[in-house]
């Protein structure tokens, strides 16, 4: 953890994103690095072996020569949570956040990938209409800020599914989609990963659940029991369909599976995954009332 005190708020929120972008993306943290280890010394395939070693050598070049764990530097994607008494208003967290993006981009210097959705022009340093994106949490009788930062690569985030399950599919019903979602996925997503899941609520939120599951340190449990056995579930079942790493066939297909869950309407039984590829970039910070930043690599 290392610490640093900025006096001008915006440019303590701006100097974090800037911070957190490039070090997600460059030094993935200790539960990845676990994870993938362990999946190492279990896949029995030689080619899912090779696979495991090269991303594992190359965690290791990627610290070591302050480069990226990966060319695709993603969309670059917050998660806010900030404090009621937190003396910045969120209108001002956004234009820092985007600037602090920006201003990482260019001094990497980051490729850019944003691009406006029908022209496919590109739209700047990895900034856009809407971009970054940012997910807000506010939180009561608190005046701090906590800002993580998930660079999320295309190849996973194409492999977003959704389904309207009916009421009567039950649990049954989300696991079959889920397994389906995933044997369809294949090796495009840079297997082995994170599969986020998320249920209840409504079709966005569902998603937005689902994109939230894979930003949880890796093999992290939700606190409802039956969630959570859902989680060691699907994992198994995962696991069990032979796609392996890189799609080359192999035992270990996901690290894990996180789901998280909203209550729902009594005739809905949304389902949504979002795929998080091996290299799950992430990277926090704290920013408290006066400034001062505490950056946390394992949040
Ligand atoms: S899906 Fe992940 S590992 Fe694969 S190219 Fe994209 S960012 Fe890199």
């Amino acid at each position: 953890m290392t610490t640093a005190t900025i006096t001008d708020l915006g440019q303590a929120v701006e100097d974090a994103a800037a911070h957190l972008y490039v070090w997600a993306l460059q030094d993935i943290p200790q539960d990845l690095r676990d994870a993938l280890a362990r999946a190492a010394e279990k896949e029995t395939s030689v080619t899912g072996q090779r696979v495991l070693q090269t991303i594992l050598r190359n965690v290791n070049v990627a610290e070591d020569q302050k480069n990226l764990v990966c060319q695709d530097t993603g969309i670059a994607v917050y998660y806010c949570r900030v404090g009621e008494g937190f003396p910045l208003h969120p209108a001002r967290i956004y234009e820092a956040l985007k600037a602090g993006t920006e201003r990482a981009t260019v001094e990497h210097p980051l490729r850019s990938n944003t691009v406006h959705t029908l022209t496919r022009e590109n739209t700047g340093q990895n900034v856009g209409y809407r971009v970054p994106i940012v997910h807000w949490d506010f939180i009561p009788d608190w005046d701090g800020l906590d800002v993580k930062c998930v660079p999320k690569g295309s190849g996973s985030e194409n492999m977003s599914f959704l389904k309207m399950c009916v009421p009567a599919d039950g649990v049954t019903g989300i696991k079959k989609f889920v397994l389906e979602s995933i044997v369809d996925a294949g090796g495009k997503p840079c297997p082995p990963g994170i599969v986020g899941v998320g249920i209840g609520g409504s079709a966005d939120y569902a998603m937005h659940l689902a994109k939230e599951a894979i930003a949880r340190p890796v093999g992290t449990r939700n606190e409802d029991p039956l969630v959570a056995e859902l989680e060691e579930d699907l994992y198994e079942l995962l696991n069990e369909t032979g796609i392996g790493p890189m799609g080359l066939g192999g035992d270990v297909t996901v690290l894990s599976v996180h789901v998280e869950h909203a209550d729902t309407h009594m005739t809905l039984n949304p389902v949504a995954v979002n795929y998080q590829c091996w290299a799950a970039r992430r990277a926090s910070a704290h920013v408290a009332a006066d400034g001062s930043i505490e950056y946390e690599r394992d949040a």
